[in-house]
């Protein structure tokens, strides 16, 4: 898989873990204790870490993906059966049945989101 696709996918992760530790707010007082930095320490580690991982990228990668995360709960989407599973439209042939599969980042031509296929 190409790297950028392997950072954007991480990222897209750790705001998937963000986002759930937002959400269990009855458990809050237990994770405190489990994490020792309370939920507020916990975010602001994941918030860093996810700036630090987004300069990673080269900007034109980076300001795409700033674009879609506003908008969009997931940024990359993965591809099946030559549908795209952001907006649900059939991606070019060309595009799903690629040799070099995830060896590019590439982006749906009707939603934007990138992509990565799997079988
Ligand atoms: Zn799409």
């Amino acid at each position: 898989m190409h790297p950028h696709l392997e950072i954007l996918l991480e990222i897209q992760d750790l705001k998937t873990q963000r986002r759930e530790l937002e959400e269990t707010g009855a458990e809050r007082e237990v994770q405190e204790t489990v994490f020792g930095l309370g939920i507020d320490g916990a975010l602001g580690q994941i918030d860093e870490k996810i700036v630090e991982m987004l300069e990673t990228l080269p900007p034109p990668v980076r300001n795409r993906y700033n674009r879609i995360a506003a908008r969009q709960t997931r940024a990359v989407v993965p591809v099946i059966r030559g549908t795209c599973y952001g907006c649900f439209v059939q991606v070019p042939t060309a595009l799903a049945s690629d040799a070099d599969r995830n060896e590019e980042v590439r982006s749906c031509q009707s939603c934007g989101r990138f992509l990565y296929l799997i079988d």
